[in-house]
């Protein structure tokens, strides 16, 4: 395909923009070969890997704010991993599983296990989300933050549905990135490879009282769990600050080192502020395109770290981000089987609002000169 030169001086400083894996900054690969050059290929049972572990779940106590009671656990999988997990120990009788996209509907396939009640599955269109309802008989509400697959943001509110109910959140692309209530779910998972910058391969949760209730009577319920995919395993071992098998510690790395440089800088709020930022130009400028349009109509869905932007027929966004990705700008590419004439943006907390700025002149090059 033609491609367009870019000027220089409208070049991001930082090409990445991709939705996952995700930019990690400089400071967090000088963290790797500085501070983490004598932790990395050591034992994961020695205090040094242990201590790294410790770090990383306290960091994330104080970013997410959590409430008395709450324990962040981990496991080794990424968020797929913990879908499973989540059937087989979180989930007792039936999930609500709210689809608005692709990841949404991930979770609610492994939802329908065979050893439970076939989920309540509620779909809304891409590009839209809804919300859940209380169902007698659903013991698990199930939502993401951030469909990362659609740039659809929701907003974190505890269902009150039978007693006991859990919400669990998938904020994979969200957390660290979005203000909310952590008190407003009962878990809240993730992997670290996207807003926190980390590497892919864990899986971190927030669980509260209630959620650890459920996963210490579901392991004792005599339900067959592998020792894998068990939660009552993560927990113990999450206590221990180690895994069950091998983590990889290279991602624990650069996670603690996101966690500190988003403590330092203001914790959750500025990191909100910095991704409404980036995002809100895009929105702004696809606003005002003649043509592009943000994909999300309404404004109130539009995530703060994934923007969506839709461009009119007769312009072809995947030759923009084609080109694009000849000058070093990369992964703008929409999802893949969203299937639209669309380029989708990163705005996660590590991508400078200038360098999305810039991204911007760029693509308005582009579109001069393809
Ligand atoms: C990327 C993503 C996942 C999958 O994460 P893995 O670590 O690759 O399993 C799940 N949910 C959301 C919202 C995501 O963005």
């Amino acid at each position: 395909m033609p491609h367009v030169v870019l000027p220089r001086e409208i070049l991001p400083t930082d090409g990445r923009f991709g939705c996952g894996p995700s930019k990690i900054r400089a400071a967090q690969l000088e963290h790797l070969v500085g501070p983490g050059a004598s932790i990395l290929g050591t034992s994961h049972r020695k205090s040094p890997v242990k201590n790294l572990v410790g770090s990383t779940r306290a960091r994330l106590a104080e970013l997410l704010r959590l409430p008395v009671g709450y324990e962040i656990i981990l496991g080794n999988g990424g968020s797929t991993a913990f879908w499973d997990a989540a059937a087989f120990g979180l989930i007792e009788r039936r999930a609500q599983n709210l689809v608005f996209g692709e990841f949404g509907g991930k979770f609610a396939s492994a939802a329908a296990a065979p050893w439970l009640e076939a989920p309540d599955v509620r779909k809304a269109e891409p590009g839209t989300s809804l919300v859940a309802e209380a169902v007698t008989g659903v013991d698990v509400y199930a939502w993401p933050h951030n469909e990362t697959s659609t740039g659809v943001a929701t907003e974190i509110r505890r269902v009150h549905g039978d007693e006991g109910a859990l919400t669990v959140i998938d904020a994979t692309s969200a957390a660290g990135g979005i203000d909310f209530s952590v008190a407003e779910a009962d878990v809240y998972y993730f992997a670290p490879q996207k807003n926190l910058g980390s590497d892919g391969g864990l899986w971190y949760a927030a669980v509260s009282p209630a959620a650890i209730e459920r996963i210490e009577r579901i392991a004792a319920s005599g339900r067959y769990i592998p020792e894998f995919l068990s939660l009552k395993n993560a927990l113990d071992n999450s206590r221990l600050q180690q895994t069950l098998n091998t983590p990889a510690v290279s991602t624990l790395l650069l996670l603690d080192s996101q966690l500190e440089w988003i403590l330092e800088n203001g914790g959750l709020q500025w990191a909100d502020a910095r991704t409404h930022e980036s995002s809100q130009a895009l929105y702004d400028w696809a606003e005002a395109s003649e043509v592009a349009t943000p994909f999300v109509a309404n404004p109130a869905d539009r995530s703060p770290v994934v923007a969506t932007i839709d461009f009119v027929e007769g312009v072809d966004a995947a030759a923009i981000s084609d080109s694009l990705r000849h000058n070093g700008i990369v992964d703008t590419e929409p999802y893949r089987k969203l299937g639209r004439n669309q380029l989708r943006i990163a705005t996660f907390v590590s991508i400078e609002p200038d360098d999305v700025r810039q991204l911007i002149r760029s693509i308005d090059y582009t579109l001069e000169h393809l």
